[in-house]
């Protein structure tokens, strides 16, 4: 892997997980990508984070929806899937500078061990961390699989959010390869970003408590890190994360209602403050400066009504 990659024509990106549908939230964090990546002249790029969870057929209609809705984007799809050599030649570069570790716990038992008072690396207490050659042999003749751990050095890091401001995190020892051989969607995160040249990243704000352990990673990798704009996610009328038993939440839904997706794209609009227009239209009055940190709470009417349809 290069040093340090040049990034030569800055991008936004929207980076789904193939796992189902988008449902409204997501949409509306893929407009934001969008219009804050379009609104600088900047490239828009999108990637299937399709290491885990992938049901068949999403992909595609994720990306028809998001053209539905009025999106574009740069270039080809990129899928985390075509590009597991990277991920791995990052891997051996952590592993060659001495910043990596096998790791023989279950889940259950990192659980339990989390709950115990004392755990020193945030969220994974460090039980492998400092085994022994002897304890090691023993957990590899037990046939156990091995995840790949991170030795971090630091237990905390403080990244620069728009929205957000100033946010410090815990780091811990991130797993970067799972027992299964797959690499971790934090490790391949920051790969892509930085390959893809990536220089803001826009996504929902359910992922800034993952933020400084991935910036940490990046600096650690000699990448760049990049800026940051977590934005806020659409909750239900309970104030809860919003979910397929929520009703129309999807565009697939809200067509089969009689919605259009040029609607749902004012919706949207309406919602983030702005007229009820698409977001070709919305690009030369975008400011990010107006966002605010508060969720969207959509009730069941919230879509099939926009305050004035185009
Ligand atoms: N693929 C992740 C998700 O859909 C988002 C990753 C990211 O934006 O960094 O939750």
């Amino acid at each position: 892997m290069a040093n340090v990659p040049v990034i030569r024509n800055p991008a936004g990106r929207y980076a789904p997980s193939p796992s189902g549908d988008l449902h409204i939230g997501n949409l509306r964090t893929a407009v934001l990508a969008w219009l804050f990546a379009r609104s600088t002249g900047r490239r828009f790029v999108l990637r299937i984070d399709d290491l885990d969870r992938v049901r068949p057929g999403a992909e595609q209609r994720q990306l028809a929806d998001l053209a539905a809705i009025g999106l574009d984007w740069d270039g080809p799809v990129v899928r985390q899937s075509d590009r597991l050599p990277h991920y791995q030649a990052a891997i051996d570069r952590l592993t060659a500078d001495g910043l990596t570790y096998e790791c023989y716990c279950t889940r259950r038992e990192i659980q339990q061990a989390a709950t115990a008072p004392h755990g020193p690396l945030g969220h994974y207490p460090g039980t492998c961390r400092d085994l022994t050659e002897t304890e090691r042999a023993a957990h590899h003749t037990d046939g156990r699989p091995a995840a790949l751990r991170l030795r971090a050095h630091a237990r905390e890091f403080e990244i620069t959010d728009e929205l957000h401001g100033r946010y410090r995190g815990p780091v811990d020892d991130v797993v970067l390869r799972r027992g299964d051989g797959i690499p971790a969607y934090n490790l391949a995160v920051v790969v892509d970003d930085a390959e893809q040249g990536i220089d803001q990243v826009v996504r929902g704000d359910d992922l800034l408590p993952s933020t400084p352990r991935q910036a940490y990673l990046a600096t650690l990798l000699d990448l760049p890190v990049p800026h940051y704009a977590h934005v806020p996610l659409v909750l239900n009328a309970a104030g809860k994360r919003l979910a397929k038993r929520d009703g129309a939440v999807t565009l697939g839904d809200q067509l089969a209602l009689g919605n259009t997706p040029d609607r749902v794209a004012a919706a949207l609009a309406s919602s983030l403050g702005y007229p009820p227009v698409s977001p070709a239209e919305l690009l030369d009055g975008f400011d990010p400066a107006y966002l605010t940190e508060e969720p969207w709470i959509l009730d069941e009417n919230g879509l099939l009504q926009p305050a004035r349809c185009p």
